[in-house]
């Protein structure tokens, strides 16, 4: 660990914490108020934490420590109540978390249909965030506006977590009472940034309290990280972009699949622990005229035979610089009756936020291009 990253406090786990309590001559236990403070109560500053006495908090500053939640750079709210933030960190460098109230039409984290509960006179209401792992991303999908950001550079635990800390905040969110669930589908390749977003889920269930069963991650196909995956004592669901059903298609669109293929990622997928009741998710993103044919779904069925799985189709949300077309909705809706006529589920996930740039990557791509004007 550098030594500016021990100053910054957000990041740190209880031990971590703990040892910085020690380092100031404090009891130990002023290490699990800080670790509660900072992630239970979400405490954007040392100054603010009331449980520890004065002269700690005084202590902490003056050896230069901070809790330095990430800044809210902008805010764009969708007539649907899509919120997209631009999250900017402490070397300027900027992601996108999204804040998507009622679930996302059947795309909860957790897996059950989004709804409101009524309970006493307040609602009972959730959402879903979507979390960035990394600043662009370096997989080179050709329908994606965070690939042509390039990867800048991986996220920390501390700014993984605090995207979701900041937005929380945004909506005075009480985790006792609403649901809240993450799919960490934001940019980046969550397994390219592996041992931080690892740190990052603990610090989110054992910190935040965000119940890992209520957490998604998605990746383009790492397959060397699947098996490390499937061992973590404390691990989200998993979802993996399938994007093609067949090799040349998927090479063509994600020309990752030429190191690692679509026969290795199923089998890698065959392979995978699924806990109990547990489903894997596929992620197809539907090109027009390039991967949404009857043909195209017929092979989906054969390469998803045997496999616990689900299917989420998102018509591509087009963008400046993306080759493809958003195919019509009757294409969408004949690829999506040809999986489930074969025992499929598959479900159509609803496009968020059209109206303020909500593709992945579009927001920062577009915020990019006025700069460079
Ligand atoms: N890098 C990871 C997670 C972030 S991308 C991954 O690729 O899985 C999250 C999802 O958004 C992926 O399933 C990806 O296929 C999808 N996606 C990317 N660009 C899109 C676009 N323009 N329209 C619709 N979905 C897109
Ligand atoms: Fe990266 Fe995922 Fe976009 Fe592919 S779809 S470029 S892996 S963020």
């Amino acid at each position: 660990m550098s030594d500016s990253s021990k100053l910054e406090l957000l990041g740190l786990n209880l031990q971590g914490l703990t040892a910085i309590a020690e380092a100031a001559q404090e009891p130990s236990y002023r290490g699990k108020q800080l670790f509660e403070a900072i992630y239970r109560q979400r405490q954007a500053s040392i100054d603010h934490i009331s449980t520890l006495p004065t002269s700690f908090r005084k202590n902490l500053a003056e050896a230069g420590h901070s809790t330095g939640f990430p800044q809210i750079e902008n805010r764009f709210t969708s007539i649907d109540g899509t919120v997209r933030y631009l999250i900017r960190f402490s070397d300027g460098q900027t992601v996108e978390t999204v804040w998507m109230p009622e679930g996302d039409g059947g795309e909860a984290g957790d897996g059950t249909e989004a709804g409101d509960e009524e309970q006493g006179t307040r609602k009972f209401s959730r959402a879903t965030i979507c979390v960035s792992s990394q600043v662009g991303c370096a997989v080179n999908c050709q329908f994606c506006m965070t690939a042509l950001l390039k990867v800048q550079r991986n996220l920390t635990a501390g700014e993984i977590v605090g995207q979701i800390l900041v937005v929380l905040n945004d909506h005075s969110v009480d985790l006792d009472r609403e649901r809240i669930n993450l799919v960490f589908m934001g940019q980046g390749e969550p397994f390219l940034n592996y041992d931080n977003f690892i740190k990052a889920v603990q610090l989110l269930v054992e910190g935040v309290g965000i119940p890992e069963s209520r957490m998604t991650v998605s990746t383009s196909g790492i397959i060397p990280r699947f098996e490390d995956f499937g061992s973590e004592p404390i691990r989200p669901k998993l979802a993996i972009s399938l994007n093609a059903s067949n090799e040349a298609d998927r090479t063509r669109v994600m020309p990752i699949n030429k190191k690692w293929n679509l026969a290795n990622l199923i089998a890698a997928a065959k392979a995978f622990p699924l806990r109990n009741r547990e489903r894997l998710t596929f992620e197809y993103v539907l090109l027009g005229g390039e991967n949404d044919s009857p043909e195209n779904a017929r092979e989906v069925i054969e390469l998803l035979r045997g496999l616990r799985a689900k299917i989420n189709l998102i018509a591509l949300n087009p963008g400046p610089g993306i080759p493809y077309q958003t195919p019509a909705e009757e294409r969408v809706l004949a690829f999506q009756q040809i999986l489930i006529r074969s025992g499929i589920p598959a479900f159509i996930r609803r496009p968020r936020g059209r109206d303020i740039y909500a593709a992945c990557g579009q927001l920062k791509r577009m915020t990019e291009l006025v700069e460079l004007r």
